[in-house]
């Protein structure tokens, strides 16, 4: 048994922020209160930290099977236990592309084997992510998937997309879509703005993401399936997601770290800075954080998209989209959100934990009988990020070298100490 004792019990099922002691008996919570005592219990003193339920991230790409040069379910799933995430749904854009029960299996195995944090696969929309035939997705849910996405690309056509809703809808399966329409995108590598002109580098306008924002909730409205966007940068498409929520479809979004960090006036000829979505304006970023501070962003997802760093070091045109996100998600949220009082703690815990589980259709709270998977992290703990330490096979990211103040200290997964720092 381990007994986390003297912490703060920030919960946002059941809105207790308290001191408060929890007991773990094997993989599930088994008591919670005041000055719990127990003779033969492990003690984990949380003395001036938080003790949250376990962080769930929506969207990371773990890169196996197929190109372990750039990552392993292995070294990601570390470097997610670093970050204080207990769960993480991998996109199907693995070679070859998760579209069928085989596949998921595999995944599922070797997870099972190797990972250090759970890891919940998400299967392709369609055949190969290729947009023409719907992929084995009612074989996939029963192998273990827990949404669909062509991530990486969009779900080609409202056609498509439908028939995949139609499809999800008696599954009650989530359908994520990477929103871009391509004939905007149109070999863009930068948000379309003053920022890529100086930069002479082609642009990718925002319409090119809120036009597909816009077009899934029409089908979201047309089939009553559930939706959710991934990676959402800019403001229109977040005015679309408020819309949908207020007449009641099932519609839901997540924003990344980059996206409410950084814009594109960050951008520089370093392919660190490249990423699909790109990073959008000032507006948008700051649309972004309402939306978080409001209720109408969901989730706070990382889309940790490792790059063999071959690969990156090139020039920005040639690149390949995409940074890391695991291990600087929550201090970036920290300081960026809860430091500069735009966000409450209990929101930001809320986003990264009670906010995917519901986008997901679970639960997840500190209470008896629950999993024991818990986020122990410090809101003031001062630590310089550096790229070479990390725990991915990649260093892609654009935050190597920033000082943060709050960092993850511990990861229980299953009532066992994934991380400690
Ligand atoms: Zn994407
Ligand atoms: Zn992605």
């Amino acid at each position: 048994m381990l007994l986390i004792k003297n912490g703060r019990v920030l919960d946002p099922a059941s809105k207790t922020d308290a001191a408060m002691d929890v007991l773990l008996d094997g993989d599930q919570i088994a008591k919670t209160g005041p000055n719990l005592s127990v003779p033969d219990a492990e003690i984990f003193d949380a003395t001036g930290l938080v003790v949250a339920p376990g962080f769930i991230d929506l969207h990371c790409h773990l890169r196996e099977p197929g190109q372990e040069m750039s990552e392993t379910i292995a070294t990601g799933t570390r470097a997610a236990a670093r970050g204080g995430f207990t769960a993480v749904c991998c996109m199907p854009n693995t070679q070859p592309v998760n579209d069928n029960a085989s596949v998921t299996r595999s995944i599922v195995e070797r997870a099972a084997a190797n990972a250090a944090v759970r890891v919940w696969p998400i299967g392709a929309a369609s055949v190969g992510s290729k947009g023409e035939a719907l992929a084995e997705i009612a074989a996939m849910k029963d192998a273990g998937i827990v949404a669909v996405s062509d991530d990486g690309k969009p779900v080609a056509t409202a056609r498509l997309m439908r028939q995949v809703m139609d499809y999800c809808n008696p599954l009650d399966l989530p359908v994520i879509d990477h929103c871009e329409d391509p004939s905007l995108f149109a070999g863009g590598v930068m948000r379309e703005g003053a920022a890529s002109v100086r930069l002479g580098l082609k642009g990718i306008p925002a319409q090119s993401e809120s036009i597909c924002v816009g077009r899934d909730v029409e089908m979201a409205l047309l089939t009553g399936a559930r939706l959710h966007i991934a990676h959402m940068s800019n403001a229109k498409s977040l005015e679309y997601v408020r819309s949908a929520k207020r007449v009641g479809l099932r519609v839901t979004c997540e924003v990344t770290p980059h996206h409410f960090t950084l814009t594109d006036e960050d951008v520089r000829y370093d392919a660190r800075y490249k990423m699909n979505p790109p990073l959008a304006s000032r507006a948008d970023r700051d649309a972004l954080i309402a939306g978080l501070v409001d209720g109408s962003v969901d989730a706070v997802a990382t889309d940790h998209a490792p790059h063999h760093p071959a690969s990156k070091d090139v020039e920005f045109d040639r690149a390949p989209f995409g940074i890391t996100g695991f291990e600087t998600a929550l201090a970036l949220a920290l300081g960026e959100l809860v430091h500069t009082n735009k966000l409450s703690l209990m929101r930001l815990v809320e986003l990264f934990t009670t906010g995917p589980a519901r986008v997901l259709g679970i639960e997840r709270k500190i209470a008896a009988g629950q999993p024991a998977d818990l986020t122990i992290f410090s809101t003031d703990r001062q630590w310089t990020f550096r790229a070479s330490d990390s725990a991915s096979k990649s260093r892609n990211t654009p935050f190597d070298g920033r000082a943060f103040r709050g960092a993850p200290v511990a990861t229980i997964v299953a009532g066992r100490l994934a991380y400690r720092r």
